[in-house]
């Protein structure tokens, strides 16, 4: 029997058995590897019970503790990088080197939790009237809830809950049901690190889980990640729960490059950032606007480069890209490929028959694809396609393509690639778009800074970690306070409004 993959409560693995399950797959064999539990509506009442009880003792947890706790998981993280590493490859397929940039990434939101005691500062005025004095603190929201995505198992959660909890908030994560085995060895890590109990708990599961968590009374917010119509979904139906909600979705990347770029530098980027883990990022370009004769420089060079990449096992050292997350996602990307070449684009090179060196024939690999002469009606540039199949549209001028860019209804990231400052200047002040590249083609925000898209990108008002994070977790309280001067005391009733003096 296949090994089942269950929730994680009040801090340790939940011990009754499933009554529903689904299948997690190893996308390099194609074989199911284990089960994971599905929750009821009941057991994601038994994960908010026991967040709720947490609480009332997390939210009085002084900074002095909360820091020790996160940075000890910070430490135990760093030391079990490879093994949290291997889990993401195993169950999403990317390359160990990804796999493990990914963990990285995830360390650095880490570190800037430890930093809470700066970051959860109020303000204080002196004297804002004669002996009066003004002051805000931040003040955690209690239960906060976070639904990620298949393609960072690791690293969004991470985007989330250290900084949730750092606020004082408990957390439930409800995780890919497609790989989700990180979320237990985090869930196992934080308990290590001294987490009490019930702090940070992990329900598997769907749509039942999901909506649950949106419409439960307890759960103050809701932290997701994932494609636009769940994002869209998610937050109409969190705020009408009443919750506070940020909900990040898909994405259209575009990579111009304009004509005086440095084309070899620009031809590594696109290949990087249009094939790295299989193209199924939310950061990964997929449509590259070659201006004036920079399309035609560019494609035999991305050729080049392309015939050069090996797609296999991300277990193999070797293995630069590994296969897609499922069947399902392979055969839908495989039908955009198919859609194209009927819309009349260009096929320049062909990954459907792809066979990957030393892996499975049953894994889920598709070889990178690559087209060029797109055009804005082709559903390949409409659609998110999410799968190693990267895209070059050509224009005559700048204007063209940030008309484009402008008009694309995602605004998630967006790169350009030139040796001129002010044409690049030009375009971070005039471009449509959340998170901007300038001769940097995955521009995932560091961090001390916060991510987040524009338009069908986001839904909500915070983008995720950061700054913009503490302010989502937190709620701030402001207090107006008089402590009279000893020898001054009795200032007699005065029915008037309070004004200053
Ligand atoms: P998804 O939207 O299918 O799933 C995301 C989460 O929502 C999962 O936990 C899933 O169980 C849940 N879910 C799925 N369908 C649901 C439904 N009908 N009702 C309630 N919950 C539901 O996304 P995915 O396929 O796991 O991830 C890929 C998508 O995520 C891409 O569109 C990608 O661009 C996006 N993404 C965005 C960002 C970002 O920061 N903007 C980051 C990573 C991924």
């Amino acid at each position: 029997m296949a090994k089942l993959i269950n929730h994680w409560i009040d801090g340790k693995m939940f011990e009754r058995g499933a009554e529903r399950t689904g299948d997690v797959f190893n996308p390099a064999t194609g074989e199911v590897a284990s089960q994971v539990a599905l929750a009821t509506p009941a057991i994601v009442d038994e994960a908010v019970a026991s967040a709720w009880n947490a609480s009332q003792t997390w939210r009085h947890a002084s900074i002095a503790k909360r820091t020790k706790i996160l940075f000890a998981f910070r430490q135990l993280v760093d030391r079990h990088t490879s093994e949290l590493a291997k889990l993401l490859t195993l169950e999403h397929g990317k390359v160990t080197a990804d796999a493990n940039g990914e963990v990285q990434r995830g360390l650095e939101v880490i570190e800037f939790a430890c930093g809470i005691a700066d970051l959860s500062k109020g303000e204080y005025s002196e004297n804002v009237s004669t002996e009066v004095d003004a002051y805000s603190i931040r003040q955690p929201l209690g239960v906060v809830a976070g639904i990620t995505p298949f393609n960072f198992p690791a690293m969004v959660p991470m985007w989330m809950f250290p900084l949730a909890i750092a606020c004082g908030n408990t957390f439930v994560l409800k995780p890919s049901e497609r790989d989700p085995s990180a979320a237990n060895f985090m869930a196992q890590l934080l308990t290590d690190a001294g987490l009490p109990p019930g702090v940070f708990n992990v329900v598997h599961g769907d749509k039942v889980a999901v909506d649950r968590l949106l419409t439960h009374p307890k759960v103050a917010a809701i932290s997701f990640v994932g494609s636009t119509p769940i994002a869209q979904y998610i937050y109409e139906t969190g705020t009408k729960h009443g919750k506070r909600v940020q909900a990040l979705g898909g994405a259209k990347n575009h990579m111009i490059v304009l004509p005086d770029a440095d084309m070899e530098l620009a031809a590594d980027a696109a290949v990087s950032a249009g094939y790295g883990s299989a193209g199924e990022r939310c950061m990964a370009i997929s449509m590259i606007v070659g201006v004036g004769s920079a399309a035609d420089k560019l494609v035999p060079l991305l050729e080049e480069r392309i015939a050069k990449l090996k797609v296999g096992d991300g277990l193999d050292a070797t293995s630069e890209m590994g296969p897609l997350i499922t069947k399902a996602h392979l055969d839908k990307v495989r039908g955009y490929v198919d859609a194209g070449v009927s819309e009349g684009a260009a096929l320049v090179t062909d990954g459907r028959g792809l066979v990957a060196a030393g892996a499975s024939s049953k894994g889920f690999f598709l070889g990178p694809c690559l087209f060029d002469h797109v055009k804005p009606n082709m559903s390949i540039y409409k659609d998110e396609i999410f799968g190693p199949v990267l895209s070059m549209t050509r224009v005559a001028t700048y204007a063209d393509a940030i008309e484009l860019v402008n008009k694309n209804p995602y605004a998630n990231g967006v790169a350009i690639f030139t040796n001129d400052g002010g044409a690049a200047r030009k375009f971070q002040h005039e471009v449509e778009v959340g998170m901007v590249g300038i001769n940097v083609p995955i521009p995932v925000p560091m961090a001390y800074y916060s991510f987040g898209g524009w338009k069908a990108s986001l839904f909500g008002d915070h983008h995720i970690y950061g700054r913009d994070g503490v302010h989502f977790y937190t709620r701030t309280k402001a207090v107006t306070s008089r402590w009279p001067d000893p020898s001054n005391r009795g200032a007699g009733v005065n029915l008037g409004f309070p004004t200053n003096k």
